[in-house]
């Protein structure tokens, strides 16, 4: 066994961390609501990212990726199957426009606000490479090296997606005097279609342009809200430029294109709000110059930065 690849048990303190985070949130809001629904969603998405974490510590620096796989699956399975198809719970876009019109606290209210509003502050785009349900069938695809972003008109799609979304919300909101009713059957049908055109778009483009990330590069409209927070995102990737070789293996595996070594070789954390933390750059360097670090933009030098 490499000595990279020694299991240390020291790693597995910060997925101890993150469930027992998630734990006291779960008995306080169940406490401090009276609803039993906090306990329970809190308590397993919290279990869910501290098995899919360790194993993710536990594995080999190869293999690593089947520990984000599985995360991905407990997490994206979990918010698509039971909370949307079980509870009805409309998490697509245009459900969370609707909730937040009609005033509604709902689930998918909570989801937004935590994993693609505030959270990303904390945790960058961790969603998009370790819970978001889409991705976890579209990262299955066989073209998991990316042939590269195309550039020009396509990067528009994702905000004109984005405009569309809203508008029909709010076309059918004030224009015909549509309503939700928090866990209708409606939200279900809307669910439903929602997911089949994504996951269609998703896969057609995927082969299309053999690239499993293609749908998030360009169609996704969530990256429109992730991007505004991850940019003051603690959680970075950071390079250290004397261990860099400029091999470049790291670019050439990034799903999302993103020029690793013009950060790093300028001694800035990878600012790209494109960045899905999936680290698959810091599995891949072979001289280990790469990890996750941690960190304030104190004088903000980060967020002057241009973000490529
Ligand atoms: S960009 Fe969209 S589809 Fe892709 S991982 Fe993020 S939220 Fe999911
Ligand atoms: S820079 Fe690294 S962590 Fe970020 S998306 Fe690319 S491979 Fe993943
Ligand atoms: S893989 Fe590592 S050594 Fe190679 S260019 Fe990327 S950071 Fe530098």
């Amino acid at each position: 066994m490499k000595k990279e690849d020694k299991f240390d048990f020291k790693e597995l303190s910060s997925s101890l961390i993150i469930v027992f985070s998630f734990w006291i949130v779960a008995v306080v809001l169940w406490r401090s609501t009276g609803d039993i629904f906090y306990l329970f969603n809190f308590l397993y998405i919290g279990t869910a990212i501290g098995i899919g974490t360790g194993f993710y510590s536990a594995l080999p620096r190869k293999k690593k990726s089947l520990g984000r796989k599985l995360t991905l699956f407990l997490i994206g399975g979990y918010m698509l199957l039971f909370l949307g198809l079980l509870e009805f719970e409309n998490m697509q876009i245009e459900g969370f426009f609707f909730y937040l019109l009609a005033g509604f606290f709902s689930g998918s209210v909570i989801h937004y606000l935590v994993a693609k509003i505030l959270g990303p502050i904390l945790f960058n785009r961790a969603w998009c490479s370790w819970a978001c349900w889409t991705a976890m069938v579209l990262d299955l695809l066989p073209y998991t090296r990316s042939s590269g972003r195309i550039p020009g008109k396509w990067g528009w799609l994702r905000y004109m997606h984005f405009i569309l979304s809203l508008g029909i919300v709010l076309l059918l909101w004030f224009g015909s005097g549509y309503h939700v009713e928090s866990k209708s059957i409606t939200e279900l049908y809307w669910l439903l279609a929602g997911n089949v055109i994504y996951y269609s778009i998703g896969i057609i483009l995927a082969f299309w342009l053999k690239d499993n990330r293609a749908f998030c590069k360009y169609v996704c409209p969530i990256p429109t809200i992730l991007k505004i927070t991850s940019r003051f995102s603690l959680l970075k990737i950071r390079g250290n430029s004397e261990k860099c070789n400029e091999c470049g293996a790291c670019m050439k595996t990034c799903p999302m294109d993103i020029r690793i070594t013009d950060y790093t070789s300028n001694g800035l954390r990878i600012l790209s709000t494109e960045c899905i933390l999936c680290q698959t750059c810091v599995n891949t360097c072979p001289t280990g110059a790469l990890k996750v670090s941690f960190g304030l933009d104190i004088g903000g030098k980060e967020s002057l930065n241009e973000r490529k």
